[in-house]
C-alpha cells in the first residue's frame, strides 16, 4: 500500500472513529481482508452487537432504537451508530418522563437525540462537548402542526438544526458552535413546538431529582419554562438549544 493510500485510510478512520466510535478500528481490521467491503460490514456489526452487550458492564445502556414505548431514539442513525448510550440512572430518568407525558397526554412519544457512545469516558460525541460521561441526553422537541400534535416527528430529519426563531443574547463571534444553518431553515416543514408538551415535559424533567440540569435557549424557556427550576442557559460557547432540549444528571 502506498504512503498515500495508507494516509487516507487513517483518515477515513478517523473519521469513522469520531462519527461512531467504533467504525474506524472496523475500518482498520477490514483492510486486512481481501473482500473489504464485506469485512468492514460484518466486523461493524459484531462490535455493534458487541457493544450492546458490553457497554452496560462499564455503565452506559443503549435507549431504544424502535419500538412501541413512550421514549425512542428519533431516527435509526443514532443506534446505527452507536450515539444512543446513556448512564442507566439518565435512561430511567428519560423513561420515567416519557411514561408521564403519556399518561397526562395519550399517544405522546418521547423522542431522544444523541446521548453518549458505548465506552471511554472523556470521549466525547462530537460536536456536543459534553457529551462524554454517559450523564447527558438531547430530547427532540414536541412538535404541532397548525395546533394538532404530531407523535414521533420533528421538522428535521434527524430532530437537529431546525432552530426556532426567538431573539439570540449572543453576540457574533467566528469561529463558533453556535451555528444558525440558515441555508437550511427553509427546508423544513412549518411545524411548532406543542406548548402543553414543551411545558409539562420541563416541569417533570425539573422535578426529577435524578435531572440535574436542562439547557434550553433563553427564549424558549420564556416561553413554556414556567416552574422549570433547572432550566439553564447552556452559553454562547456552545451549540444553539432551541431545536432540541439537552439534559443532564
Ligand atoms: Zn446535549
Amino acid at each position: 500500500m502506498s504512503l498515500g493510500r495508507a494516509a487516507l485510510h487513517l483518515v477515513l478512520a478517523a473519521v469513522l472513529t469520531v462519527l461512531t466510535q467504533l467504525g474506524g478500528l472496523a475500518w482498520l481490521l477490514s483492510r486486512l481482508f481481501r473482500r473489504k467491503a464485506l469485512a468492514f460490514a460484518v466486523l461493524y456489526a459484531g462490535l455493534w452487537l458487541a457493544a450492546l452487550m458490553i457497554a452496560p458492564i462499564f455503565g452506559r445502556v443503549p435507549i431504544a432504537c424502535h419500538g412501541e414505548g413512550p421514549l425512542g431514539m428519533r431516527s435509526w442513525v443514532f443506534c446505527l451508530a452507536n450515539r444512543n448510550y446513556v448512564a442507566p440512572g439518565l435512561k430511567a430518568a428519560a423513561e420515567d418522563m416519557a411514561a408521564a407525558m403519556a399518561q397526562t397526554y395519550p399517544g405522546t412519544v418521547t423522542l431522544a437525540l444523541d446521548g453518549n457512545f458505548p465506552f471511554l469516558n472523556g470521549f466525547p460525541l462530537l460536536p456536543h462537548l459534553s457529551h462524554k460521561d454517559g450523564r447527558k441526553l438531547d430530547l427532540a422537541l414536541y412538535y404541532a402542526d397548525q395546533g394538532r400534535y404530531l407523535p414521533g416527528r420533528t421538522r428535521s430529519l434527524l430532530g437537529y438544526f431546525a432552530f426556532e426563531p426567538g431573539p439570540s443574547v449572543c453576540p457574533p463571534r467566528f469561529p463558533t458552535l453556535r451555528w444558525d444553518l440558515d441555508w437550511l431553515q427553509p427546508l423544513w416543514p412549518d411545524y411548532a413546538p406543542e406548548p402543553a408538551r414543551m411545558r409539562l415535559a420541563l416541569r417533570l424533567l425539573s422535578r426529577d431529582p435524578r435531572i440535574g440540569k436542562i439547557f434550553l435557549e433563553p427564549h424558549l424557556a420564556a416561553k413554556f419554562g414556567s416552574g422549570a427550576s433547572k432550566i439553564r442557559f447552556q452559553g454562547c460557547a456552545a451549540a444553539r438549544h432551541d431545536d432540541h432540549i439537552h439534559i443532564q444528571l
